[in-house]
């Protein structure tokens, strides 16, 4: 056992972290040792209006003193209303449920966390499905989260393995592969489950033919198209939501991450027909859609609509995404809006330059062994943008000198 897993007091499931951040304004953080950094990650897509926003941080505090839970057994104001601005946002077409405009297209279940928001999705799906008709199939690459049925969904065996046997009831495809969507759903399939974009797999963008492909798949054989946007949700793909860039309309969408701008909060929204199947007692949570996260997401969601967050991530997007690709050592770029890959080019990990981004100022994070992700708060700017390309290019050039010099001139070097 390491020192450092010996002497934490918090159990070993993420390695030693590299720095201690004690303070986050916008887009920069600081350490414990006062260093700034530029935050290209803010907290793993979750802080999308940047840290310690003014407007969220006030609705917070006063929420602070005013009511913070009361359980679910009683009302409170706010979660209507921001349950209300998700099925706007989501803009589900009046036809989807015969909607006669006497109530809201679709509903929302309150949770804090986005594994949370995808058992939800998950329990859902097996009630509209009913006995026999139970198994979530969703794709090879894919993460759904790390609680039981979150984990089983996701798609990458090696993260099952310590934990077998995973819950029954789950099936997986490869990416983007249509005909194999097609040869996985036979009757027992109550649903599909799909990232617009695959965040933790790598920045892998779904492709339009697989998501159209999928819907048309989902109708002819009665299961549920479910989007987990707990990632790619609430402007960061340069819409409300990922899915909406493929013109498709889910029968559920889950989210998380950027909902509370750092305070935990998930949602899983559902059509009112696939919704309505939930009775008293099927689901629940003492914590979900307490008055504290719900005056968090009302703040966050009115600035995000004030700004435009969705044009924001576009065109600051656009930019970094320019930018990345003219960097020497990277080989190409993708994704969608403020959430981008940026592949490197043979002979640099990502580990390596993140780790040397980190200590020339900029955090960004190695995704696979290749592979930057970058996803920076939805506000970033010209000049945070164009400064964190900067500091990348100066590590990638570094890095690339560094690898091309003759092994003896290694310091305390000289080979065997
Ligand atoms: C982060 C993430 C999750 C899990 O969210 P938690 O809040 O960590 O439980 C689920 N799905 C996707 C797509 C994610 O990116």
């Amino acid at each position: 056992m390491s020192t450092a897993t010996a002497t934490s007091p918090l159990m070993p499931t993420y390695p030693r972290p590299p720095v201690t951040l004690v303070r986050g304004e916008g887009t920069r953080v600081w350490d414990a040792d006062g260093r700034e950094y530029l935050d290209f990650l803010t907290g793993l897509a979750v802080c999308s209006l940047g840290h310690s926003h003014p407007k969220v941080a006030a609705a917070v505090a006063e929420q602070a003193s005013t009511l913070l839970h009361v359980s679910n057994l009683y009302g409170n104001a706010i979660g209507p209303e921001v349950a209300a601005t998700l099925d706007r946002l989501l803009g589900t077409p009046a036809w989807a449920d015969g909607w006669t405009g006497d109530g809201p297209r679709g509903r929302v279940f309150f949770a804090n966390s986005g594994a949370e928001a995808n058992e939800c999705a998950i329990k859902l799906a097996r009630r509209f499905g009913g006995r026999g008709r139970h198994v979530v199939v969703s794709a090879l690459g894919s993460f759904h989260g790390r609680t039981m049925a979150a984990l089983a969904a996701t798609g990458q065996p090696a993260k099952h393995e310590p934990f077998q046997p995973m819950p029954e009831g789950f099936r997986h495809v490869a990416w983007n592969d249509l005909d194999a969507l097609a040869g996985a759903l036979d009757p027992t399939v109550a649903a599909v489950l799909l990232e617009p974009l695959q965040g933790e797999g790598g920045v892998n963008p779904a492709t339009a033919e697989f998501v159209q492909g999928a819907r048309r798949l989902c109708d002819e054989r009665g299961a549920l198209l479910m989007f987990d946007e707990v990632q790619t949700g609430l402007g960061r793909t340069g819409r409300w939501f990922g899915h909406q860039r493929f013109d498709v309309v889910p029968d559920v969408v889950t989210m998380a991450k950027a909902l509370g701008n750092g305070v935990p909060v998930g949602a899983c929204w559902a059509r009112a027909e696939v919704a309505e199947v939930f009775a008293p007692g099927d689901h629940g949570s003492t914590f979900g859609g307490q008055p504290f996260a719900m005056a968090a997401a009302r703040a966050v969601l009115a600035e995000m609509e004030a700004i435009d967050a969705p044009a924001r991530a576009t065109r600051q997007g656009t930019r970094l995404a320019e930018a990345l690709a003219d960097v020497p050592g990277v080989a190409s770029v993708r994704g969608m809006g403020l959430l981008l890959g940026a592949e490197l080019a043979p002979g640099l990990a990502a580990p390596g330059v993140a780790a040397a981004c980190l200590a020339a100022g900029l955090i960004v994070n190695p995704v696979t062994p290749t592979t930057l992700r970058f996803a920076p708060p939805l506000t970033v700017s010209d000049d945070e943008i164009d400064a964190a390309v900067a500091v990348l290019t100066t590590v990638i050039t570094e890095a690339t000198a560094a690898a091309s010099e003759p092994t003896a001139a290694e310091p305390g070097g000289g080979a065997p």
